[in-house]
C-alpha cells in the first residue's frame, strides 16, 4: 500500500473509533474491509469525494428497544432487542437475528456491516441489517421462548416487512425462533407475508434453506480446491461448532467424500480419529436439535472419540478448516499450528471467525483461505431464493434450489478471482470478496443521490 491510501486509511480509522468508541468487533471488521478497498478507492477519487464508505460505516437505522417477559416462575425478565438496518442500496435490509449473552451493539453493527458486502455478493437485491438479543435460549423452556420471542417481535413488526426488512436465523435463532416470531408478526399485522426467511416447510420456507449456509460453505471451498485440481475427496475435516452452519457443512463434506474429525460447542470439542460419519452427525443433529444437548455427549456414546473441554479444535491434524461457530474463535496462533500440520485450505462458515493476525498468517502462507463474506453466503443467498418463492407463491423442488445455490456460490467464487488475483497468480479472496461486494453497493448508491 502506498504512503497516500495508507495515510487515507489512517485517518478513516481514527475517526471512526473517535465516532463509535469501544466497539471493537465493529472496528475489527471495517479496518479489514477498508485495506482491501482503500487502493480501489483512491484509485476512484469520486468515490472518496462522494463519502461512500463513511456512508456504509453509518448504518442508515439502529432500532434499540427494551424486551420484556415472564419466565416460568412468573418472574418479570428484561433484554436488550437490536436491529440495525445498515443498508438499503440495493434492496431491502436482509441478515439474520442473533440471541446469545454476548449480543452488544458492537457486534450487531459488525454482523451488519459485513452483511452489506455479502449479500452484493450473492448477486441478488438484498440490503443489509441484522438484530439480535443478549437473551440466552440455553436452559430456557419451549414456553419462555416463545414468550421472549412474542415480546421481542411486537416491537420489531414496526419496522420491518416483507419489502422493508426480512430477518433470517443466526446464532440461538433456528427453526422454532423463527416459527414463534412468525406467528406473533402475523397475529399482530394480520398478513402471512415473507417477513422472515428460513420457515417452516409447511408455511412459506425454501427446500434448501436450514441446509444451504453449510453446504454452501463447501461448494465455495470445492470451488477454491479446484483452482489447484483437488477436492474434498479423501481429505481430512476439522470443523468447529455443532449448530446449524457446522451440521450442514459436515454433512456436504461427507458427501463430497472427505473425513469429518472434530465438532465443537463453547464448552469444548470432541476429536474422533474414525471420522463422524453420516449414523454419527445423525446423532449429533439429533443431540443439538431435538434434545438440545452438549456436544460432549458424543465422547460418551461413541468411544473412538475423545472430548477435549475448554479447548478449541485447531490443534486437530487436518487438510481443510472449517471454522463454523463464532467470531473470532481462531487466532494466529492456531493459524500457525493449522499450517504446520499441513492444513492447506480455511473455509469460513461463522461471520469473522479468523482474527486478523490469523488472517495475516493464511494469507502470507498463500494457502486458499475465504473470508465468511464470501463462503457463508450461501445461507442468505437461499433466503433471497425464499422471498423470490413468496412473491411467485410458489415453492421450487430441492433440486432447483441446490442449483441456484451451486450457481451463485461458483459466481462469488469467480468474482473473487476477478478481483483477487495478485501479480504472482495466488488468489487473496479477502481482497476480491470485499472489493466486489464494495463496488455494487457503491455504484448504487452514486446512482441514487445522497440519501
Ligand atoms: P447455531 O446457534 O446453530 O450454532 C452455533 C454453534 O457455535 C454452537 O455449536 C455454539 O455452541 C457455538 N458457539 C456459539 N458461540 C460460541 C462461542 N462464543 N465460543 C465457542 N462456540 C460458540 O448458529 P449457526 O450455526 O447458525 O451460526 C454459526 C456461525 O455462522 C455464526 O457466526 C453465524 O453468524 C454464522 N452464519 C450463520 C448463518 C445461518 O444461516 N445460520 C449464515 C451465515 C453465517 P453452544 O451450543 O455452546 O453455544
Amino acid at each position: 500500500m502506498d504512503s497516500y491510501t495508507q495515510k487515507y486509511v489512517d485517518s478513516f480509522m481514527a475517526e471512526l473509533t473517535a465516532k463509535n468508541p469501544g466497539e471493537k468487533e465493529f472496528h475489527q471488521a471495517v479496518k479489514e474491509v477498508l485495506e482491501s478497498v482503500a487502493p480501489y478507492i483512491v484509485a476512484h477519487p469520486y468515490l472518496m469525494e462522494q463519502k461512500i464508505l463513511e456512508r456504509i460505516v453509518e448504518p442508515e437505522r439502529i432500532i434499540m428497544f427494551r424486551v420484556p417477559w415472564l419466565d416460568d416462575e412468573g418472574n418479570i425478565q428484561i433484554n436488550k432487542g437490536y436491529r440495525v438496518q445498515n443498508s438499503s442500496a440495493i434492496g431491502p435490509y436482509k441478515g439474520g437475528i442473533r440471541f446469545h449473552p454476548s449480543v452488544n451493539l458492537s457486534i450487531m453493527k459488525f454482523l451488519a456491516f459485513e452483511q452489506t458486502f455479502k449479500n452484493s455478493l450473492t448477486t441478488l437485491p438484498m440490503g443489509a441489517g441484522k438484530g439480535g438479543s443478549d437473551f440466552n435460549p440455553k436452559g430456557k423452556s419451549d414456553n419462555e421462548v416463545m414468550r421472549f420471542c412474542q415480546s421481542f417481535m411486537t416491537e420489531l413488526s414496526k419496522h420491518i416487512g416483507a419489502d422493508t426488512d426480512v430477518p433470517a436465523g443466526d446464532i440461538g435463532v433456528g427453526g422454532r425462533e423463527i416459527g414463534y416470531m412468525f406467528g406473533q408478526y402475523k397475529r399482530l399485522r394480520n398478513e402471512f407475508t415473507g417477513v422472515l426467511t428460513g420457515k417452516g416447510q409447511s408455511w412459506g420456507g425454501s427446500h434448501i434453506r436450514p441446509e444451504a449456509t453449510g453446504y454452501g460453505v463447501c461448494y465455495f471451498a470445492s470451488a477454491m480446491l479446484a483452482t489447484k485440481g483437488d477436492s474434498y475427496e479423501g481429505k481430512t475435516v476439522a470443523i468447529s461448532g455443532s449448530g446449524n452452519v457446522a451440521q450442514y457443512a459436515a454433512k456436504k463434506a461427507l458427501q463430497l467424500g472427505a473425513k469429518v474429525v472434530t465438532m465443537s460447542d463453547s464448552n469444548g470439542y470432541i476429536y474422533d480419529p474414525e471420522g463422524i460419519d453420516a449414523d454419527k452427525l445423525a446423532y449429533v443433529m439429533e443431540l443439538k436439535n431435538i434434545y438440545r444437548g452438549r456436544i460432549k455427549e458424543y465422547a460418551e456414546k461413541y468411544p473412538s472419540a475423545q472430548y477435549f473441554p475448554g479447548e478449541r479444535p485447531w490443534g486437530v491434524k487436518c487438510d481443510i478448516a472449517m471454522p463454523c461457530a463464532t467470531q473470532n474463535e481462531l487466532n494466529g496462533e492456531e493459524a500457525r499450528t493449522l499450517i504446520a500440520n499441513g492444513c492447506m485450505c480455511v473455509a469460513e462458515g461463522a461471520n469473522m471467525p479468523s482474527t486478523p493476525e490469523a488472517i495475516e498468517v493464511f494469507l502470507s502462507s498463500k494457502i486458499l483461505y475465504s473470508p465468511g463474506k464470501a463462503s457463508n453466503a450461501g445461507g442468505v443467498a437461499t433466503s433471497g431464493l425464499e422471498m423470490t418463492q413468496n412473491s411467485m407463491r410458489l415453492k421450487w423442488t430441492p433440486d432447483e434450489v441446490d442449483r441456484h445455490l451451486k450457481q451463485i456460490m461458483t459466481d462469488i467464487h469467480e468474482a473473487c478471482v476477478k478481483y483477487g488475483t495478485e501479480e504472482d497468480g495466488y488468489v487473496n479472496y479477502v481482497k476480491g470478496a470485499n472489493i466486489a461486494g464494495f463496488i455494487k453497493v457503491a455504484d448504487a448508491m452514486m446512482a441514487q443521490g445522497l440519501v
